[in-house]
């Protein structure tokens, strides 16, 4: 069983901020900044690629709630919401979950870069990629 399933079973502590019957939340164990908080789906899937959309409509909504309640209550500035898939992209526990992290200024603890690739070949993407 993996260690989210645990922590969902109550086989390990943990600062839990919100459930109900499909949904798990708690503050991650290693707050990038104060608040940061990790949004699940209480069955195990792996990663936003498995989960199935009725249930990461779910997850979506509970994360809208407590984005904004957290923004609320610790009068954060904004707030970055995403997910890793897969370790290539960063992914450490391989069970689903949503990162809420709060932003108080640019230079507290989480930094985001987005890259440009300059050899980028944005035709033949689309050509790839269109439906
Ligand atoms: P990721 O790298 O996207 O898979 O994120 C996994 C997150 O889980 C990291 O931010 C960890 O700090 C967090 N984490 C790992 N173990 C625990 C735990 N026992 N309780 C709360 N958060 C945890
Ligand atoms: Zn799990």
């Amino acid at each position: 069983m993996c260690i989210f399933c645990k922590i969902i079973n109550r086989e390990i502590p943990a600062s839990i901020l919100y459930e109900d019957e499909d949904v798990f939340a708690m503050l991650d164990i290693a707050q990038v900044t104060d608040g940061h908080t990790l949004v699940m789906p209480k069955e195990h899937v792996d990663n936003i690629l498995d989960c199935p959309p009725v249930l990461l409509s779910k997850i979506i909504s509970v994360t809208q709630m407590l984005s904004k309640d957290i923004v609320r209550k610790l009068d954060a500035k904004g707030v970055n919401v995403l997910t890793n898939a897969n370790p290539a992209a960063g992914q450490s526990v391989m069970h689903f979950h949503m990162h809420i992290i709060p932003r108080y200024d640019e230079s507290d603890g989480l930094i985001l870069r987005f890259k440009e690739n300059p050899t980028a070949d944005i035709k033949r993407m689309e050509n790839i990629l269109k439906k």
